[in-house]
């Protein structure tokens, strides 16, 4: 099979480059291929909490995640289909002690206003009527997000690989074995399980495993596969939440309402927003369909490098369960005696500098890969799809700031 491009991994990130570059290319003439070894959202995306927040200090990222909170409160309007997204607004909470973090919040606040997102400062009090039964000091600051909240992973998942079909790319599942051609110096192709696809150009989206393919390629790049996880609590009751009044619901916040009636899955109320406790380091979300709440851990000491993808565990460690709910505690009083309903953990890849690596990468002309985002994926993948797409058609980059992400920079 030719095609221009050869998308390898149906994850978040795959499966938007594939939708943003078919939407570039002809299909006759420029065929868009992805493939996947398992099936589309088998890797760590599918797993995911998929928090959709705006809440970054790096002025490249905060854009980006704006763009793409815009696309999934557009996307069923514009394309009749869904992410899921559930608009639960995200509330970031930071002690009056944590006199650093504060200065920070501030800088970081008139940064995402700047870029137009719709954020703002909050007190205590304020605090304490967004999320219900949340206990800080009355010196506690934060910020609230009302566009945020989060959407279905799989149904995003699924969106993205419609829609790059419909756009004429074509995705082919439990393809394996892949060996990526190289002749003098530039991609011709890659082997695999289906047989040869003639290419120019081929991206690896392939999450934890890209390590290893560069590595057989002799491309050695400072990328560690760590373990992300996350406890699963009972939902709290929401008796203390006035249904009527349906205070997540903050349409009047926003200028981005669809002119379709949301899906039921999408309305149903939940006990508090999506919480980024930034002093206790943990983020915190309901999930009311599945009548359960989240909980992670925040910064890269939540995440324990591993050394081997076989055997993967899939749930959260012991400890780790212990940690979440001594973090969550203090901080939520009513989760002190909700059960514990599981959990779950999977694995993604970081860097040095904790910044993601997407771009061409040195030495092999027509390779491009796109890894590192350990937990932002969701956020940014729009723009990474985009920005993929541009630099394959050889268009100027607009949807990121390629030097921000750049292979070559290590
Ligand atoms: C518990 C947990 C919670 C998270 N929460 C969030 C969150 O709230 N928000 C957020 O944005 N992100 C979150 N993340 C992070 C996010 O899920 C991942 O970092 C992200 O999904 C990675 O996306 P990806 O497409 O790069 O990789 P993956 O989803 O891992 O996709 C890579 C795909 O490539 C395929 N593949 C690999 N090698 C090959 C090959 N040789 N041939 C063919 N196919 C191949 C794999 O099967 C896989 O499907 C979370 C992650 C975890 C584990």
């Amino acid at each position: 099979m030719k095609g221009k491009v050869l998308i390898v991994g149906g994850g978040a990130m795959g499966t938007c480059i594939a939708m943003q570059a078919a939407s570039r290319m002809d299909p006759l003439k420029e065929p868009v291929i992805l493939i996947e070894k398992g099936q589309l959202g088998s890797g760590s995306s599918g797993r995911a909490g998929a928090i959709v927040h705006q809440t970054y200090s790096d002025r490249a990222l905060a854009g980006m995640a704006r763009d793409a909170v815009r696309l999934y409160h557009h996307i069923q309007s514009s394309t009749g289909r869904s992410v899921g997204l559930r608009r639960t607004g995200v509330l970031a909470v930071v002690e009056g002690t944590d006199q650093e973090r504060i200065e920070k919040l501030d800088r970081d606040l008139e940064m995402q206003i700047g870029l137009g997102i719709k954020t703002r400062r909050v007190n205590a009090e304020e605090i304490r009527q967004l999320a219900p039964g949340i206990e800080v000091a009355d010196d506690a600051v934060g910020s609230f997000e009302p566009e945020g909240g989060y959407i279905d992973p799989a149904r995003a998942i699924h969106t993205f690989g419609v829609l790059a079909r419909g756009r004429g790319a074509t995705t082919r599942m439990g393809v394996r074995d892949l060996q990526i051609e190289i002749e003098n110096g530039k991609v011709r192709g890659a082997h695999t399980s289906a047989g040869f696809f003639e290419t120019p150009n081929v991206v690896l989206a392939t999450g934890s495993w890209t390590a290893r393919i560069l590595g057989g390629l002799g491309v050695e790049l400072p990328l560690t596969v760590v373990r992300s996880q996350e406890t699963f609590l009972d939902i709290p009751p929401m008796d203390h939440v006035d249904e009527s009044e349906d205070v997540f619901d903050h349409s009047g916040d926003s200028d981005l309402e669809t002119r379709f009636k949301p899906d039921p899955l999408e309305l149903m109320p939940v006990p508090h927003p999506v919480i980024l406790d930034l002093t206790r380091r943990f983020h915190l979300h309901c999930e009311p369909h599945a009548e359960l709440t989240r909980i992670g851990r925040l910064g890269p000491e939540a995440l324990t490098p591993v050394k081997s993808l076989r055997n993967l565990d899939k749930q959260a460690t012991p400890e780790f369960i212990a940690w979440s709910r001594e973090a969550l505690a203090p901080r939520m009083p009513i989760y002190k005696d909700m059960e514990t309903k599981g959990s779950i953990s999977h694995y993604t890849t970081v860097t040095q500098d904790s910044r993601p690596i997407v771009g061409p990468v040195k030495g092999v002309e027509g390779l491009y890969m796109v890894v590192g985002f350990s937990g932002s994926d969701f956020h940014l993948a729009p723009s990474i799809g985009e920005g993929i797409a541009q630099m394959i058609t050889g268009e100027p980059v607009t949807a990121f700031d390629p030097a921000f992400f750049a292979p070559d920079r290590f």
